[in-house]
């Protein structure tokens, strides 16, 4: 099927997502921001989307009610292991970027994009390293329950594995709504990093073209300078060319992506944005 030819960048982005007070505390809360100024500052067209957030009951969709309420409420730790209520109440926002930006790619069949990260590590009835809400399942779920999308794919290229993507559609019994493909799982490293890239396209093709709709975790922390690096190992050039072989492929599939941030924990962040510009780069260079 033919994809929607975008004449701009469609980002969904409310200030909601992030947490002035918390931002003093970690860089990281201000990513969004961040790169979302940064992609204006490339001079490429990015218009603002409306982010919708999420409700309680969406939420329910790929976790435990009771995990959902206690997070919330404050009773409960999040992601950021703390019981901050402001931080939770701005989950509701990430997570609704994310499935606002999807129903969007879905419904329009165009490419869009979530400057948002927090979400593949975050299991059924618990948070862990920095993921509270799974906002990839919760999409998924609902572009099969409002749409009835049949198959979606996770290509996940963050350092880390995707454990909480595979426990909640597992917990849920979606995994077979999901393909999903976890760099994090693979054994990747500086010495076969080259050789991984020259297969990407075919691993997309295969893993994918019978994929509705492509969900693209765009971490960065699988660069070679990241503190927490694991699994990759690129350079910024490697990485430039991961995000340009994604979206060619994908647009040769006929595949609309939806774009997250995930991880990326250099320091200054001006680093992490500038690893996040070769996302927009790229796809605006392919598009
Ligand atoms: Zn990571």
């Amino acid at each position: 099927m033919q994809l929607s030819n975008p004449s701009n960048m469609k980002v969904f982005y409310n200030k909601q997502q992030t947490v002035s007070s918390f931002i003093k505390n970690s860089p990281s809360a201000a990513k969004p921001k961040l790169v979302v100024q940064s992609w204006k500052n490339l001079g490429y067209p990015v218009e603002i989307m409306k982010v919708r957030p999420s409700s309680v009951d969406e939420l329910c969709l790929a976790h435990n009610p009771s995990y959902v309420r206690g997070i919330l409420k404050g009773q409960i730790k999040n992601g950021f292991d703390n019981k901050n209520k402001e931080i939770a109440k701005s989950l509701l926002w990430t997570t609704g970027s994310f499935v606002s930006a999807a129903t969007y790619a879905y419904q329009h069949r165009e490419s869009t994009f979530s400057p948002t990260s927090g979400f593949h590590h975050a299991h059924y009835d618990q948070a862990a390293g920095f993921c509270t809400f799974s906002g990839l399942t919760i999409a998924a779920i609902l572009l099969n329950q409002r749409f009835g999308a049949k198959k979606i794919g996770i290509l996940d290229l963050d350092s880390h594995s995707g454990d909480g993507t595979d426990q909640t559609l597992y917990k849920t019994g979606h995994e077979n709504l999901v393909a999903h493909y976890s760099l994090g799982y693979h054994d990747v490293t500086i010495y076969n990093n080259e050789e991984w890239l020259n297969r990407l396209s075919d691993l997309i093709c295969e893993r994918f073209s019978t994929c509705e709709i492509l969900f693209y975790q765009a971490g960065v922390d699988c660069h070679i300078d990241d503190p927490e690096v694991d699994r990759g190992q690129f350079t910024t050039e490697q990485i430039a060319l991961r995000d340009k072989i994604v979206y060619k492929t994908c647009k040769e599939l006929g595949l609309p992506v939806v774009t997250n941030l995930a991880g990326g924990y250099q320091k200054p962040i001006e680093k992490v944005v500038e690893l996040h510009n070769l996302a927009a780069i790229a796809f605006n260079e392919v598009n």
